[in-house]
């Protein structure tokens, strides 16, 4: 005979389940019809495809086990993976234990409650074996809490100095998550105990209750109050940051299949928004936080903004744009371009002209552009004219006038029109020149010019131009008796992933020596042009902190490849600051001009 596996208490969390379907349903499928016709051909036709299974597996590493947040903060890993991956365990071992041990055909909710239901009785070693494995599967789950509830009072324990802050209606569905794990706990025990049944964990708390508590009365509420947490989780989650559970599943597999971010695609800019956690994890690395002491604008409470339509103005403008947030966040979020679109939506569109920028082209082999930073640090310039005078290349120094920009500032002010109509005028140039390549000494510069020119020659930084001279013996240096500590700029480092170059450079005329903060970690001068209002003194509070713990080795010169960073650095430490560019100058070993140089009749605008 089918047993009855029907009883009124679990109504909350059935129906509760139900509506979360089909909300998410409605969502979800809101998403990708507004998505644009080739996005959604993307769709229909990565879901038969490879890229769901790389999707799938990257779900498991990233949303279950928590592979990123790992190699950030351990404790902080083990607690989102225990909670994600355990629960996720209880679920599948849960419903592989009921589907074998259910008389006849069962619902969909039968694993949930699957104690209550069938309480167990040792019967065998096969089912006692479940019974064991889902009590140290709940205890995985319970470790994982007790490290959420440490972190709410005490961040610091888990490794976390700052954590963001609540809104009421995250608490409140906080509260209601934080309860399922131990009400199902003492249902659990409260039942075994009943029965005589339970593992390791539930038996034995169901013997121990059972000397002081009435548990034949108090077993069928913890199963009601059970049910009812769950319930209220369920229906509190699309109001709150617990979408990003099921949100960022989907959003992983809309990447998978191809699915990009862009001016052009505002849809996945809202998947994105709603697969943030709010972790945290980005305001602990934010140095406007760790050493200016700003704690409202990290890419958490912009994001928070977003979600919850409110004003975002003074929090988008508030950013140096530096990455850092970026490198860490365990979802991948875009935060420097989702910044960056809505700047373009809160400055006032302005007509812009730049036909008083004179259109001029000279034909030559490198173009090289300093950049207006570097036209403010002229010992950055000059060390590159020096370089390129001795390297032989005919070159055109493109904005030696110093009237030329390469439309980055206008574009991080989020004048996008303005800075759209400035490269079309450089490009135009640039192109007759018949150039093979483009040199630039700024970083900004460098990806501007590299990822919005589409100019059909050669983007170098001018660390890779000088890389390239020296194994090319277009140059010869010597090495020089100094120490120095390379510091990667933002937009060269993170930004455009050049690590390598400039510390292959700085290697050949210099000791080089290493930091803790280098690579993906690097800091931020703190003198970003993306920070429309940071004022000067937090500036020189970031840069001064940053040198500090640069010079924590004690090198002799901290070498940079930014004349940003070189001038917001100038002043602010006793070490030595220099340009890549003027390290190589100085170590220049003059050599006869180059044949190819010595043709030129003109060989080189200075
Ligand atoms: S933006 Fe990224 S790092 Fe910051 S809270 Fe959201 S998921 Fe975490
Ligand atoms: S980009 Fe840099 S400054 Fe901006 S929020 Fe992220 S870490 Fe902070
Ligand atoms: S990005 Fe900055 S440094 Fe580079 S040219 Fe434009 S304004 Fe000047």
């Amino acid at each position: 005979m089918q047993p009855n596996y029907f009883d009124p208490f679990v109504l909350p969390f059935t129906l509760s389940m139900f509506a979360l379907l089909t909300f998410l349903v409605f969502k979800y499928g809101s998403w990708i019809y507004r998505f644009g016709a080739s996005d959604r051909k993307k769709v229909f036709k990565g879901f038969f495809s490879r890229n769901s299974w790389l999707a799938m597996k990257e779900i498991f590493m990233e949303g279950l086990l928590h592979r990123k947040i790992f190699k950030t903060n351990r404790r902080l890993g083990y607690m989102h993976m225990s909670l994600a991956f355990g629960w996720f365990l209880l679920i599948v071992v849960g419903a592989i234990e009921a589907h074998t041990f259910a008389k006849g055909s069962s619902p969909f909710y039968f694993p949930i409650f699957f104690r209550f239901f069938v309480p167990g009785t040792h019967e065998s070693f096969f089912s006692d074996g479940f019974t064991q494995l889902m009590d140290l599967l709940l205890l995985f789950v319970l470790s994982g809490l007790f490290l959420a509830v440490l972190k709410r009072f005490k961040s610091v324990w888990v490794g976390q100095t700052k954590t963001s802050r609540k809104k009421p209606i995250d608490r409140v569905v906080l509260t209601s998550l934080w309860l399922i794990f131990p009400l199902r706990l003492l249902a659990e025990s409260f039942t075994s105990g009943i029965h005589h049944s339970g593992g390791f964990l539930t038996g034995s708390l169901g013997t121990f209750f059972g000397v002081f508590l009435p548990i034949n009365q108090l077993a069928y509420p913890a199963w009601w109050a059970y049910s009812l947490a769950l319930g209220f989780f369920f229906i509190g989650l699309p109001f709150t940051r617990y979408m990003h559970i099921p949100t960022e599943m989907v959003l992983i597999f809309f990447r998978n299949w191809g699915i990009k971010l862009g001016v052009d695609n505002p849809v996945l800019m809202e998947v994105e928004i709603n697969s943030c956690p709010k972790c945290g994890i980005c305001i602990d690395t934010c140095q406007l936080s760790s050493m200016a002491g700003i704690h409202n604008t990290q890419s958490v409470y912009f994001i928070q903004k977003l979600r919850y339509h409110e004003d975002y103005n003074q929090v988008a403008e508030s950013c140096l744009m530096c990455g850092r947030c970026e490198a860490v966040c365990p979802v991948a979020i875009d935060l420097n371009s989702i910044r960056l679109m809505h700047r373009a939506d809160v400055s006032a569109t302005r007509e812009e002209n730049f036909g008083f920028i004179p259109v001029q082209t000279r034909t030559a082999d490198v173009i090289y552009f300093a950049g207006c930073m570097t036209h403010l640090t002229p010992t950055i310039k000059n060390s590159m004219v020096k370089i390129l005078n001795a390297s032989g290349d005919k070159y055109w120094f493109f904005d030696k006038e110093q009237g030329a920009c390469c439309g980055r500032p206008l574009k991080l002010a989020g004048q996008l029109e303005a800075a759209r109509e400035l490269v079309e005028r450089n490009r135009q140039m640039m192109m007759e020149s018949g150039a093979r390549m483009l040199v630039a000494s700024c970083p900004i510069c460098y990806k501007t010019f590299a990822e919005d020119y589409h100019l059909g020659m050669e983007v170098l930084h001018h660390s890779q131009y000088l890389e390239r001279l020296m194994a090319n013996k277009q140059i010869s240096v010597e090495k020089l008796e100094v120490s120095a500590v390379y510091h990667d700029p933002c937009e060269l480092g993170r930004g455009s992933g050049i690590y390598e170059s400039p510390r292959a450079v700085v290697q050949n005329v210099a000791k080089l020596k290493s930091s803790v903060y280098q690579k993906e970690n690097a800091l931020c001068c703190g003198g970003s042009i993306a920070h429309l209002t940071l004022p000067l003194e937090k500036k020189k509070q970031i840069a001064r902190e940053t040198l500090r713990l640069l010079t924590v080795e004690h090198p002799q010169v901290i070498a940079t490849g930014c004349p940003l960073c070189k001038k917001s650095f100038t002043g602010e430490s006793g070490t030595k600051i220099m340009d890549i560019a003027e390290l190589v100058a100085k170590a220049l070993v003059a050599k006869p001009v180059r044949e190819a140089a010595k043709q030129q009749k003109e060989p080189v605008y200075l």
